[in-house]
């Protein structure tokens, strides 16, 4: 059984800060609060106590910790390469071994491990969406009508799936003889959010000629449980995850959402030699489309009259992997986009899992220089390629009084093709 590092595996990892401080000035969580427990070499000094035994988890402890987005935007930097964000996530699993895990951890945990009851309630929201949800009146998103744990009244949210994307679909769709046969890992947001997102991946696939499986057997990839120091559900996910991909037959595994993409290339390897032959196989959307040569064929359609100004946020998922340039090359050949470059497109939106429920102020702080850099670069869309960043853009735009409206790159895709 895959098993997630201990914080005492990281011990070399920790000794190799030198406390140089190079990191400060890329964390956003310091940028917001420029407080030295925020930044990575602090977190890195928290997490050495205590192994050493040399701090008792209180409160300030517990604070510190939960303040990091996991975003990597410190190791980037780092001329050691430490990575912070899986030292703290380690740290969060001892809490939670020692401590117990929090309300909203049990929660996750729960919810996530069994997709039955993500699959009910997901229906029940739904169903009784118009019940829940009121519009915000430009309509660029919901707002719950009532107090709801773990949700700020004034997030914007997106709506519910009514039937979720993967039940929309069979196993298999066929494509055309002699092309790859990829697995769509399609995760949380797009299965019950953003399910459009999905179609529009499959029109993509299937104006290359693409056989898609779309198993009805693959679950959550778990960040949002890393995140939350829920080890055992992340083990048991990609437990469930390893026997999906061993049933199936495909040449790639393609995601549509940064996060799944780090779960699948770097949390899961890191669990286990096991993964490493699925790790080969895995690509980013983009990535997988620039190979097959969708830009020159998108270079060909006529080009629109009116273009609509677009601009790129960088998911922190992708950018620590180097995935920069495909999802800009796409977007830059779609016929209907005027592609401008932003200010910042590479710091992080603010979401970073489970810190925008501790820490909405501190995530809308770091929202806002995001959805000040759209309104700058004077774009009607921001894409990207990642839904949980999509709700946290159009959140951040909304605060913000920005009329813009954040998609995945997918929906322009989608736009474009015949
Ligand atoms: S992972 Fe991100 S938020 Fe956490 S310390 Fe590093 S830069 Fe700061
Ligand atoms: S984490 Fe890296 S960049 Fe930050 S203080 Fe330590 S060695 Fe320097």
């Amino acid at each position: 059984m895959a098993k997630l590092k201990k914080l005492e595996d990281f011990r070399a990892e920790i000794d190799q800060c030198v406390k140089c401080g190079a990191c400060r000035a890329h964390c956003p969580a310091f940028g917001a609060e420029k407080h030295e427990g925020r930044v990575a070499r602090g977190k890195v000094a928290l997490a050495d106590a205590l192994l050493k035994g040399d701090v008792d988890l209180e409160e300030k402890f517990l604070l510190d910790m939960s303040q990091c987005l996991l975003c990597g935007s410190c190791c980037a930097q780092c001329p050691n390469k430490v990575h912070t964000e899986e030292i703290v996530a380690a740290t969060r699993r001892e809490i939670a071994k020692r401590k117990g895990l929090s309300t909203f951890g049990k929660g996750v945990g729960t919810i996530l491990k069994h997709q039955g009851v993500m699959n009910t309630l997901a229906k029940a929201g739904g169903a009784f969406s118009k019940l829940l949800f009121k519009k915000i009146p430009d309509q660029s998103g919901l707002r719950l009508r009532f107090p709801a744990p773990f949700i700020a009244a004034d997030r914007t949210l997106p709506p519910i799936a009514a039937k979720p994307f993967r039940e929309r679909h069979p196993e298999v769709i066929p494509g055309v003889a002699g092309q790859p046969r990829v697995l769509f890992f399609t995760g949380c947001g797009i299965n019950y959010m953003y399910p459009d997102s999905g179609e529009a991946l499959l029109k993509a696939l299937k104006f290359l000629g693409v056989t898609v499986l779309i198993p009805q057997d693959q679950v959550c990839c778990g960040l949002p449980a890393v995140s939350a120091g829920a080890a055992d559900t992340v083990e048991s996910l990609a437990a469930d995850n390893l026997a999906m991909l061993r049933r199936c037959e495909y040449d790639y595994i393609v995601t549509a959402c940064a996060s799944c993409h780090s779960g699948l290339t770097q949390i899961y390897p890191g669990m286990g030699a096991e993964f490493d032959e699925f790790k080969a196989k895995v690509k980013d959307i983009f990535v997988f489309l620039v190979e097959q040569g969708l830009p020159e064929k998108l270079a060909e359609l006529p080009k629109a009259d009116q273009p609509i100004k677009v601009t790129y946020h960088d998911p922190c998922h992708l950018r620590n992997h180097g995935i920069t340039k495909e999802p800009r090359a796409i977007l830059k050949a779609l016929p209907q986009v005027d592609y401008v470059e932003m200010e910042n497109a590479a710091s992080c939106c603010g979401l970073g899992g489970t810190y925008s429920v501790y820490h909405y102020d501190t995530s809308k702080k770091i929202g806002a220089k995001k959805a000040a850099s759209i309104a700058d670069s004077g774009a009607d869309l921001v894409a990207t390629d990642c839904p949980g960043c999509i709700m946290q853009l159009q959140d951040s735009i909304n605060h913000g009084g920005g009329k813009q409206r954040s998609v995945h790159i997918l929906d322009l895709l989608a736009d474009a093709l015949p």
